[in-house]
């Protein structure tokens, strides 16, 4: 086999949904497996549909998920440039061929004449059967035809598909697919602007980048009869497709949809994304405390299976197991729990100072300016007992400051008159004894005066911390320091005078 080269083709119309994410994910282990290349090409023809800054949460995602591409904008590469709005001169010579050699054919018809046609028709297409009727070159004269093509601001390029044709390829997922050339419209390939739609520039930067696999959603599944179509026309080989299964809503019923993140409360979105209107402002998956490679290691099973009932994979494992043939058929449900496991999982291998860095602009923003060494500490004693990073500060804002509130239910439960005394005193002796080992001076004083430790600690606890809630106490009290903990063990007592 050629050595393999696949591309990720996004457009640029918005912040990159996590279908696309792992679409980049797949064809990313596929240039791994076989050491091919992975290639970023932006496609970015439909200027009606260009979102500024879209390119480059695209780059940053990319960037962040650590899936570098070998060749794009921004990155290396020959056959450049790798945006198609900068390859507008490469187009013409293609679609001129195929107008020439009756394959494509000019058509005039206006905006306003096709919106008529929809309003009459809602099931109206523009193919072999109505194009016959239609303002177009091959119903118009060669004069009528050569006079709109001076001076009509409507002239589009328009695929003509052959009447009455099976279309048929092969797709690594699904197998042999088809379609009657009747299901198919005639696709715009070029409009007035001289800017070919995604059809015509999609396939010939495929050509000219020698792509030899594609692999992208399903939604594309019917056009590459289309593609099949064109390559065909220009004598050229198609590459492999594969077309990878719709990930689903939670509920297993529809394709996720960007507005479900909103909805189900989780982040559908690498990256946070700052829309014109507030219902367009996404929380992204980093924003929200997940780690990369959990979320690649999640997304990895989501429409694939490695045959075995193995979860967690490195980067190295992913590559080594992927295959096209394990890509599932049917529609993946998006299982958010499933995402949480994972990062959990992630995070307790994590080493504590990464997760210091991650989370300290959190704590910066909720007040709390600790050394990042200090952070690495709570996260070390944290990171069992979250899903996501900033739960390390969330969860544990008694490592940060003094209790506000405490956990009155428990208290009462606990609590008896005859504790105020050994409280007070155990209080005291950390004050004193800062530098003191704290468990040693907490348990000599429970010895001494013959309590159960049972009795002292879950008080203790809710003095310190404010909750029943936390990592392993001494550890706890070690890190706050004593006399801090002591401090606010003399802090609580009026709490406990107040229980009714
Ligand atoms: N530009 C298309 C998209 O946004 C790419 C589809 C393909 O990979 O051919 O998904």
């Amino acid at each position: 086999m050629a050595s393999v080269r696949v591309r990720f083709a996004p457009s640029p119309t918005g912040p990159l949904h996590i279908g696309g994410v792992r679409t980049a994910l797949y064809n990313y282990l596929f240039a791994r497996k076989h050491s091919g290349t992975f290639i970023l090409r932006i496609e970015d023809t439909d200027q009606g549909r260009y979102v500024p800054g879209a390119e480059q949460y695209i780059i940053e995602s990319l960037r962040w998920l650590g899936l570098l591409p070998d060749e794009g904008p921004e990155f290396d590469g020959q056959y450049g440039p790798y945006r198609q709005s900068e390859r507008k001169s490469i187009y013409r010579e293609y679609v001129d061929r195929l107008v020439a050699e009756g394959h494509a054919y000019y058509a005039f018809d206006t905006p306003d004449e096709l919106e008529t046609m929809r309003q009459n028709d809602p099931t109206f297409k523009y193919d072999a059967v109505t194009r016959k009727k239609l303002k177009n070159s091959l119903t118009l004269s060669t004069s009528e035809s050569d006079h709109l093509l001076n001076t009509s601001d409507h002239v589009a390029i328009r695929l003509r598909i052959p009447e009455n044709e099976v279309i048929s390829f092969n797709d690594e997922i699904r197998g042999h697919v088809s379609f009657n050339s009747s299901e198919l419209d005639d696709k715009v390939i070029l409009k007035g602007d001289g800017m070919p739609t995604y059809h015509l520039a999609n396939i010939v930067d495929d050509h000219l980048m020698e792509i030899t696999h594609v692999i992208r959603g399903e939604e594309w599944l019917s056009s590459t009869a289309h593609h099949v179509l064109m390559y065909r026309f220009l004598g050229w080989t198609p590459p492999s497709f594969s077309h990878l299964p719709l990930i689903l809503k939670p509920t297993g019923q529809g394709k996720l949809s960007k507005r479900d993140g909103a909805r189900f409360g989780f982040p559908v979105f690498p990256l946070s994304w700052d829309g014109d209107h507030e219902e367009d402002n996404f929380t992204g998956f980093r924003e929200d405390g997940f780690l990369p490679e959990a979320l690649l290691n999640f997304l990895s099973l989501l429409g694939w299976s490695p045959g075995n009932d193995q979860e967690m994979f490195t980067m190295d494992e992913l590559v080594e197991a992927f295959s096209l043939e394990k890509i599932v058929k049917s529609g993946a449900r998006f299982d958010i729990d499933k995402a949480l496991w994972f990062n959990q999982q992630y995070i307790i291998h994590a080493d504590n100072l990464r997760l210091a860095y991650l989370i300290q602009d959190k704590a910066i923003e909720s007040g709390y300016h600790v050394s990042v060494e200090y952070l690495a500490e709570v996260c070390g004693l944290m990171k069992e007992r979250v899903h996501k990073t900033h739960e390390i500060i969330s969860s544990a804002r008694f490592f940060f400051e003094a209790p506000h509130v405490f956990d009155v239910e428990s208290m009462k439960k606990k609590y008896r008159q005859e504790h105020r005394n050994h409280l007070e005193a155990i209080g005291n002796i950390l004050i004193k004894n800062d530098s003191g080992d704290p468990e040693t001076l907490i348990k000599d004083h429970i010895a001494a005066q013959n309590l159960k430790m049972g009795e002292i600690m879950p008080l203790l606890r809710l003095s310190v911390c404010g909750t029943m809630q936390g990592p392993d106490l001494m550890k706890s009290v070690r890190l706050i320091g004593n006399a801090e903990s002591g401090k606010r063990i003399l802090d609580s007592l009026p709490a406990y005078d107040n229980l009714s």
